[in-house]
């Protein structure tokens, strides 16, 4: 079926004139609607989309080749697309349009992207499992009756259930792998600067990074390569050569760390199974298999969510009704419109998060939290600096469980100890990528994460390659 083809092949069936782009458009179209109940789409925009495959079969027709031209494609709802409504699952910003599209929704375009629509989420980026959504929650694309994770959940939901040949996610904590795992398809949270932010609504500045979620590795870094690179236009966008991994084909002479602290006593026994059996494997093939420790890592999920919090809280001051967001009807004064606008249309757990950060920042809590936080994320820095020394990459689980049932997350600190892998490789800045190395006793995608030095991505796509092409899991 047309849908079901990877992106690769319908890039190649594209080129060959096999199929035209407003065919697989409108497949792609016909299988969103077919898939609505899993919710993974806030806005489809069929129009826009139809128009453009037909803009790129002109092109196709006329000889012009471009990495994505007429592939169908998604973005996640944190991503601004102009003339097209960004809410961020935000009752906030449920009629937001963004004047200009986002550095990689240019990138996307300017490589001939099909944009089919914008994926559903966790408000502002805030959540595990894409139920903190103002438009409904997503479903999980294996079993419907999970939740899809989060809080990229619509982007991998939609991969997964072939309403998209790839999403763009973003993730602050976990956001692209931890859906990617649940959902059992790849996602790539690049090295911190390598993929501009323009244009990403802000949820905290300094660990966010927009990243691919695909069903194959050789898919995910086609986007990849599509989306990263210098942009002028954010201040933290790295300038120069942002390459540094290797390509290779062979596991010989290639090192990969297990840093006990991602093997608790605790695991999960079915996803320790899983992951002694990806480890054997690229063991069995030639690479050494070295173990390390990451001291600080205890610290490291206090740590995120003291930072992210306080960044969250003054990143999201700009909501005031007035220069940022809608405002609430009836409001007689300033303080009025402040009061009524953020509690009307904040959802519960954005709310948490601004408290938790003015909380953090506050005069007299600011040494005991946000500064120790600060010192205690270069500690994790360092920790993971000097294990990564000694290896290619580093293996671990992307998340502590697989897909749980939805409606359940009673406990808010039960979803953020779900964090617990994905948070240390965003304070430490580091790429990290999820891909399916098992599944559970009910059949749901367990993930396995690959850790790597800055700026060497290509490194974990080899490593994810030979493993995704001869595990046979
Ligand atoms: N689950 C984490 C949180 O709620 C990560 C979210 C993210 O990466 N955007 O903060």
């Amino acid at each position: 079926m047309t849908v079901e083809k990877t992106l690769l092949e319908i890039k190649k069936d594209l080129a060959e004139k096999k199929i035209s782009s407003l065919e697989a458009t409108e497949a792609t179209l016909a299988q969103i609607e077919a898939k609505a109940d899993l919710g993974s789409y806030v806005t489809v925009c069929a129009d826009e989309a139809r128009a453009a495959a037909k803009e790129a079969d002109a092109r196709i027709a006329a000889g012009e080749d471009l990495p994505l031209l007429g592939v169908p494609v998604a973005v996640k709802d944190n991503i601004c697309t102009e003339g097209v409504r960004t809410t961020c699952a935000s009752r906030f910003l449920e009629n937001y349009v963004p004047p200009y599209d986002a550095f990689v929704v240019k990138k996307l375009k300017a490589a001939g992207a099909v944009i089919v629509g914008k994926t559903n989420m966790d408000e502002f980026a805030m959540g595990s499992a894409s139920e903190f959504s103002a438009f409904g929650p997503v479903k999980n694309a294996v079993d419907p009756s999970r939740v899809p994770g989060g809080s990229s959940g619509g982007s991998a939901a939609a991969v997964a259930s072939f309403q998209a040949y790839a999403a763009l996610g973003s993730d602050t904590g976990g956001s692209i792998r931890q859906p990617a795992s649940f959902n059992g398809v790849v996602g790539l949270k690049p090295t911190y600067s390598a993929v501009s932010r323009f244009g990403l609504v802000a949820f905290a500045s300094s660990l966010d990074q927009i990243g691919p979620l695909a069903r194959t590795v050789d898919d995910c870094k086609y986007v990849y390569d599509v989306i990263k690179g210098h942009d002028p236009m954010d201040s933290t966008s790295a300038p120069g050569d942002i390459d540094r991994g290797e390509k290779f084909d062979s596991l010989k002479g290639r090192r990969i760390g297990v840093a006990k602290e991602f093997f608790p006593s605790s695991l999960d026994s079915g996803i320790k199974a899983a992951l002694d059996k990806a480890i054997k494997f690229y063991e069995k093939n030639g690479a050494e298999i070295v173990e390390t420790s990451i001291k600080s890592f205890d610290m490291a999920l206090a740590c995120y969510y003291i930072l992210s919090s306080a960044e969250a809280s003054s990143n999201l001051s700009r909501y005031d009704g007035i220069k940022y967001g809608r405002r609430a009807a009836g409001c007689k004064s300033l303080q009025d419109i402040y009061y009524k606008s953020r509690t009307e249309f904040f959802g519960p757990e954005v709310k948490r998060r601004i408290m938790l950060g003015n909380f953090v920042l506050s005069s007299g809590y600011y040494d005991a939290f946000y500064l120790r936080a600060s010192k205690a994320r270069t500690l994790i820095k360092n920790d993971f600096e000097a294990a990564l020394s000694g290896c290619d990459a580093l293996i671990c689980p992307t998340a502590p469980t697989t897909a749980y049932e939805r409606g359940k997350q009673a406990d808010p600190s039960d979803a953020y100890l779900g964090d617990v892998f994905t948070v240390p490789v965003n304070i430490a800045g580091l790429p990290g990528l999820s891909l399916r190395c098992g599944a559970d006793a009910d059949g749901l995608p367990i993930g396995m994460q690959l850790i790597g030095k800055a700026y060497c991505e290509e490194t974990l796509f080899s490593l994810a390659r030979i493993f995704e092409r001869e595990a046979a899991v």
